[in-house]
């Protein structure tokens, strides 16, 4: 198992493919890219760990990992990337505090 893996989801608008990285953060070196049909449970636990995502379209969603479905959320795209600072900062220093090691 990799490091970092791709899972390709459709925004649900426009039908664009949206890159949503599994295990690691703010590093696109990949090891596998999974269409969410076909990914890995285990890779799927982690696929919202970017999320909520933000299509080029300014549709906001996230993964329903349980039914394997692309979900539209109805918020704003900045509510959206407060939404992600929030979660991302104690992730990203982890992996700071791993790296350090
Ligand atoms: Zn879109």
């Amino acid at each position: 198992m990799g490091c970092f893996d791709v899972v390709l989801l459709r925004c649900p608008t426009c039908g664009e493919e949206y890159p949503a990285q599994s295990k690691g953060a703010g590093d696109w070196d990949m090891d596998d890219t999974y269409y969410l049909s076909e990914a890995p449970d285990d890779v799927l636990t982690d696929v919202n760990r970017h999320a909520p995502f933000v299509c080029t379209c300014k549709t906001v969603f996230q993964v329903d990992v349980a039914k394997r479905l692309v979900v539209k959320l109805d918020i704003t795209p900045e509510e959206a990337e407060r939404r992600q600072v929030d979660y991302l900062m104690p992730a990203v220093n982890a992996l700071l505090r791993e790296k350090l090691n």
